[in-house]
């Protein structure tokens, strides 16, 4: 029977956010942050209804991700570049070019816009080529990686321009930042936005690039995949604003991943603690960080379907409609390990013990149980396991199980009535659990399972809990 079993390090940035937010508060501009991912910019009419969706003559920011699919192509031609494949990535390099080129010829009316529209990829498509010669670095990588956004915005931009709105692009990597371990700067974003808009002068509408920052050292990085999400959240923490919109392809939260199971409701109202737990636990509408910087400052986040705008989405606040079990979401690629030990039985500071192997080597632990002579926890961060298994070999037996799933359901739990955890057991009747989390917060209970059962996990819990609510 487990002793205890907890959440940890979800939310280690939160309160440095708190700490920079607290300590400078700028002047309440009457601003809204809209960001459209992917498909929302994934074809020349999809652009065209963004441009018609945001000039309604108010003033806002517009964060654009990359055309759908550019940057899972980007990533191809960097792993090619890698693994000095330098002629299939000019290959890839030249069909995503060629793919451009019609996208300017369908985007643009006028032969100079045209014009224009070919120089931006002339451009971006020369420094992506800049790198099949030559040794390919990191920093090669993230700048290849950051032209998806930097085509989509330049384009944009020109695009709204061309339609008669005031509309001026504010380059992201001069105020994006990420420090030494990778987290966003962002009392340095907070700083630096406004000099940037100052310098590219007032607009009506102004257009960024979502995803990409400047590093520790002014390199070239990213806020990590899906993270034009972040970016927006971030904006909208720097600059106050009064709503961060969050436009994609489907009409807001889903109680449960619909690219995975039938039958899955929006959700109308969410809050900032139970979306920034699904969010951080798999479910893909989300970056995990986004939630965090708008929480701090009570921002809230409007979730909405380009597709469908008149649809109210889901909105993130601090208020909880109280409704009990919300929602499941899923984190895959996660791995288990079990740490057994007679040293343990009565013992103190074997944890601690084996935490600091865990700290040292800069990995985040996300569940945790223990009994009186094992302990289990899971990573989702594996770049430095052999090393960490080297060090905890020194404790007892230990067991690694990869290919994991952590299924997390969310919503108020302390507002259901008792019989909880037997009605999660119900709904799972069959599935083997390797690990339960329960009572580390009143808003979330995660369990283990094997990925093969994932699916099946998801769609018992959809039946048997959240749709019959
Ligand atoms: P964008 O490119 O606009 O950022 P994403 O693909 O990153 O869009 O996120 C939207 C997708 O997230 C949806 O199309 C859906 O398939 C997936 N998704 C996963 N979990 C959920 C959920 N709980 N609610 C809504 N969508 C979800
Ligand atoms: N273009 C980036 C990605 O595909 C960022 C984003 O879409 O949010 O991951
Ligand atoms: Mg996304």
């Amino acid at each position: 029977m487990n002793k205890y079993a907890c959440h940890k390090e979800s939310f280690s940035n939160d309160s440095k956010i708190l700490h920079i937010c607290t300590t400078k508060f700028l002047k309440k501009q009457e601003m809204k942050v809209l960001k459209f991912g992917g498909t929302s910019v994934g074809s020349p009419e999809n652009m065209r209804a963004v441009m018609d969706l945001v000039t309604d003559g108010e003033q806002k920011i517009v964060v654009l991700s990359a055309m759908s699919g550019t940057t899972n192509s980007l990533v191809e031609i960097s792993n090619y570049l890698k693994k000095k494949n330098k002629d299939t990535a000019r290959i890839f390099i030249g069909n995503l070019e060629e793919n451009y080129k019609k996208v300017v010829a369908e985007l643009f009316t006028s032969e100079e816009n045209k014009k224009k529209g070919l120089k931006i990829i002339k451009d971006v498509f020369q420094t992506i080529k800049s790198f099949t010669s030559g040794t390919f670095s990191e920093v090669g990588e993230n700048t290849i990686l950051a032209q998806g956004e930097i085509i989509s915005t330049n384009l944009v931009t020109l695009l709204m321009n061309e339609n008669g709105h005031d509309t001026k692009l504010l380059p992201a990597l001069d105020f994006m930042k990420i420090d030494e371990d990778k987290a966003a700067d962002l009392n340095y974003i907070r700083e630096h936005i406004k000099p940037v808009i100052k310098e590219v002068g007032d607009a009506k509408y102004y257009i960024t690039q979502g995803f990409i920052c400047r590093d520790a050292d002014g390199e070239i990085n990213n806020l990590q995949r899906g993270g034009s999400d972040y970016t927006a959240s971030l904006i909208g923490a720097a600059i106050d604003a009064d709503e961060i919109q969050i436009w994609t392809d489907i009409d807001g939260f889903h109680n449960n991943d619909p690219r995975f199971v039938d039958n899955t409701k929006k959700i109308d109202q969410l809050s900032y603690n139970e979306a920034a737990e699904l969010a951080f636990f798999g479910a893909k509408i989300l970056h995990p960080q986004t939630v965090l910087p708008a929480r701090v400052q009570n921002i809230p986040v409007r979730l909405k379907n380009t597709m469908n705008p008149t649809d109210d989405g889901t909105l993130i606040t601090a208020e909880s409609d109280g409704r009990g079990i919300k929602a499941v979401a899923a984190k895959d690629d996660i791995t288990a390990i079990k740490i057994r030990s007679g040293r343990m039985l009565n013992a103190y500071g074997f944890l601690s013990k084996i935490f600091k192997i865990f700290a040292d080597f800069r990995t985040p632990i996300d569940m945790i149980s223990t009994s009186e002579v094992a302990v289990s926890l899971t990573i989702d961060d594996t770049r430095n396991l052999e090393s960490i298994k080297e060090e905890l070999d020194n404790f007892g037996t230990v067991i690694i199980d990869q290919d994991m799933t952590i299924v997390c359901i969310v919503g108020d739990i302390i507002q259901e009535e008792h019989g909880f955890a037997s009605k999660v057991f119900n709904a799972l009747d069959g599935i083997p659990i390797r690990m339960i989390s329960y009572g580390g917060s009143r808003h979330n209970i995660s369990i283990l399972v094997p990925t093969e059962r994932k699916k099946e996990t998801l769609q018992a819990l959809s039946d048997n809990l959240l749709n019959g609510l």
